[in-house]
């Protein structure tokens, strides 16, 4: 056989991947070969956690949170350059969330009951050691994240990473195990494999050592963890559209919105993906993107380029255009704009491919609706069911609660940018694995513990 010049360039950049691989995880701490061998040690490392004190935890959380913060910049650099989608400066800002943000043992608080009939208290217990899957869109924050909250709640973690991220993965695992040597605590904490595919998944999925499985990604992925037959938390997909009533400071909703929906290239699953407004002020709320707030309005045929390009005819993502910028993407379709260009909008029908699917890019369709009722009921269909996120710019309280009942959501910000939800320019803490579909909404180190009562009958009740 011989080798044409396709097929050596091909086989010079798997050895050149390959090479860097071992760079990346060459002494790093919590990476291993086999799934298998992941979930020994992390079952080790739990032996030992789940006899730390709560002080002891909390040295572990609060010398990661440190090590976020120095590396946070570290972190974005390695997940725009290895995935190819976001945006480092507001990577930046989510890495310093999830240090200041996530909740630590402070979360694990123990309900009690005392009366005539004595003490009863329920107290939050470890499950052991959690199996996780992370997306690439988030990777080193999901990571960080649910080690903080599953630490604090006194578990380890084995992840099933993307392989898309698995460079960025590894970084955040490492220095999550360097921050729990650092304080006194075990090895292995969090822990991995070299190379995550769907069989270490699978082999995680059925590991006796692993009650709980914590999946932060697609409709697939969650689907797969509810079928395996452990206790699954999903935290799946989204399609969060903004609904806009007459009611509303347009000019504030329009930066709010072009705000939350280009953060980070529009990769939050929260993020804006869509806008639903009244007809009265479909022109305004245009107008002040456009004019003020970087929207590019994209003619019918640069629509349907955009169509061709962004996904193919089945409707799947181009994964080259996910996470990428407006400049980026209008380049794509052969239309060159200023700088100032942050999001791509224009008007349309709900069922217009580039609303009605969850792009995860800055194209902010807006859909017009003759009145409230009818925008309602255009953002429930838009939402697709996923019970995930829905934003609304509206002062009319009575409006407010209809789009609350109506389209039932784990959140619903108003009068704000998406991000605010996590706490950021929000009350709040952060997380980024969101249980839309298993119902824990915001997840935190509670979503990772275990309900015990203790019961004390007719005593230790000193009133
Ligand atoms: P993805 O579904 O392609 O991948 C997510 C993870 O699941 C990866 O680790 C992947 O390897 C794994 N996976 C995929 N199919 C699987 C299967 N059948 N069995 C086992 N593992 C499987 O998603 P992505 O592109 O990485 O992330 C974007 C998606 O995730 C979007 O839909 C977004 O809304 C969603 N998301 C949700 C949340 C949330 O908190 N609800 C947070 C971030 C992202």
């Amino acid at each position: 056989m011989s080798l044409n010049e396709n097929m050596v360039r091909d086989i010079v950049s798997e050895v050149v991947a390959k090479l860097q691989m071992n760079e990346a995880v060459s002494g790093m701490h919590g990476v291993f070969k086999d799934m298998n061998e992941a979930i020994e040690a992390a079952k080790k490392a739990e032996e030992v956690v789940r006899r730390l004190s709560m002080d002891q935890r909390e040295k572990i959380i609060s010398t990661i949170r440190r090590k976020v913060h120095e590396n946070a910049e570290t972190l974005a650099r390695m997940g725009v350059d290895e995935t190819g989608m976001g945006n480092v400066g507001h990577k930046i800002l989510k890495h310093h969330l999830v240090a200041d943000k996530c909740p630590g043992t402070e979360d694990i608080k123990t309900q009690a009951w005392s009366g005539d009939r004595g003490l009863t208290l329920v107290e939050m217990g470890p499950f052991g050691v959690i199996g996780a899957i992370t997306p690439c869109t988030n990777p080193s924050e999901t990571v960080l994240c649910n080690t903080i909250g599953m630490v604090a709640g006194g578990n380890t973690v084995v992840f099933n990473p993307h392989p898309q991220a698995i460079k960025t993965s590894i970084y955040a695992i490492n220095l999550c195990n360097e921050a729990s040597l650092e304080a006194g605590g075990p090895d292995n904490i969090a822990c991995t494999v070299e190379k995550p595919t769907l069989d270490s998944s699978a082999i995680m999925m059925k590991h006796k050592d692993i009650p709980l499985i914590a999946a932060t990604g697609g409709p697939g992925v969650v689907t797969a963890v509810l079928s395996s037959g452990k206790r699954g938390i999903g935290a799946g997909a989204g399609n969060p559209p903004a609904l806009v009533d007459e009611t509303a400071d347009i000019r504030h909703a329009a930066e709010a919105i072009v705000n939350g929906c280009t953060f980070d290239n529009n990769l939050p699953c929260i993020a804006e993906k869509e806008i639903v407004a009244v007809d009265s002020v479909v022109d305004e709320l245009m107008s002040y993107m456009v004019n003020e707030q970087g929207c590019y309005l994209a003619s019918k045929e640069e629509q349907d380029k955009l169509v061709a390009t962004v996904m193919d005819e089945k409707g799947r993502l181009n994964r080259k255009c996910v996470g990428r910028d407006a400049k980026t993407l209008l380049r794509m379709i052969g239309t060159e704009v200023p700088d100032n260009i942050r999001c791509i909008t224009f008007e349309g029908e709900k069922e217009h491919p580039l609303i009605a699917t969850e792009l995860m890019m800055p194209i902010l369709g807006v859909v017009r609706a003759k009145d409230f009722d009818d925008a309602v009921e255009k953002a429930v269909w838009l939402e697709h069911g996923n019970r995930h996120s829905a934003h609304i710019h509206s002062k009319n309280i009575d409006n407010i609660t209809k789009y609350a009942r109506a389209i039932d959501t784990a959140i619903l910000v108003k009068n704000a940018p998406s991000y605010a939800a996590i706490g950021f320019g929000g009350e709040g803490f952060c997380t980024f694995t969101i249980a839309s579909r298993t119902g824990e909404g915001l997840t935190s180190a509670a979503t990772f513990t275990k309900k015990r009562r203790c019961v004390m009958v007719d005593s230790l009740c000193i009133r």
